[in-house]
């Protein structure tokens, strides 16, 4: 039988985000799983070194750094407190690549993905991000809808 032993559990912090952490849960305790949670900063590649100082532009990646791990602290806190076999990465790039290459250089057996996220951007029915990792993800994605209730 095919298990999931790893589950790569994307996380922007949208609703989207708890709902497939939920869903994550749910398949992680069934297959015995480890969650692997990552949240991607997205690259603002147009600014490195070119509309600020180098000087300033350091410490302002400092500080999404630390304000990004805090948030992600958060959420596993609000969301995985009564789950423990979880890890945790923090990347910046841009999402959908950061994502995939997570899946494959940490041998994830299944992505969790919302459908859409934070950016709010309505390809008709997914996202950008959830549309190119289900394009190229090197093992199954499982895309999650919001309940309509939500
Ligand atoms: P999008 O396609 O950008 O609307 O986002 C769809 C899904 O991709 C979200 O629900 C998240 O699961 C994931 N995602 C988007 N951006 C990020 C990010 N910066 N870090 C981690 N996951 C992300």
């Amino acid at each position: 039988m095919k298990r999931f032993e790893k589950i790569l559990l994307p996380v922007d912090f949208s609703d989207y985000s708890e709902v497939a952490c939920d869903y994550a849960i749910t398949l992680a305790k069934t297959f015995h799983s480890t969650l692997q949670v990552l949240h991607v900063i997205n690259e603002p590649v147009d600014l490195r070194g070119f509309y600020v100082p180098h000087l300033s532009f350091e410490q302002l990646e400092t500080e999404i750094e630390t304000g990004a791990s805090k948030m992600l602290d958060t959420f596993c806190q609000e969301h995985l407190k009564d789950f423990g076999a979880f890890e945790t990465l923090i990347v910046t790039g841009v999402p959908y690549e950061e994502i995939i290459r997570a899946a494959t250089e940490k041998e994830s057996s299944l992505i969790v993905i919302g459908t859409h996220g934070r950016t709010g951007l309505d390809h008709l029915i997914f996202g950008s991000t959830a549309e190119r990792v289900v394009r190229s993800a090197p093992c199954p994605v499982m895309t999650i809808r919001l309940p309509v209730s939500v």
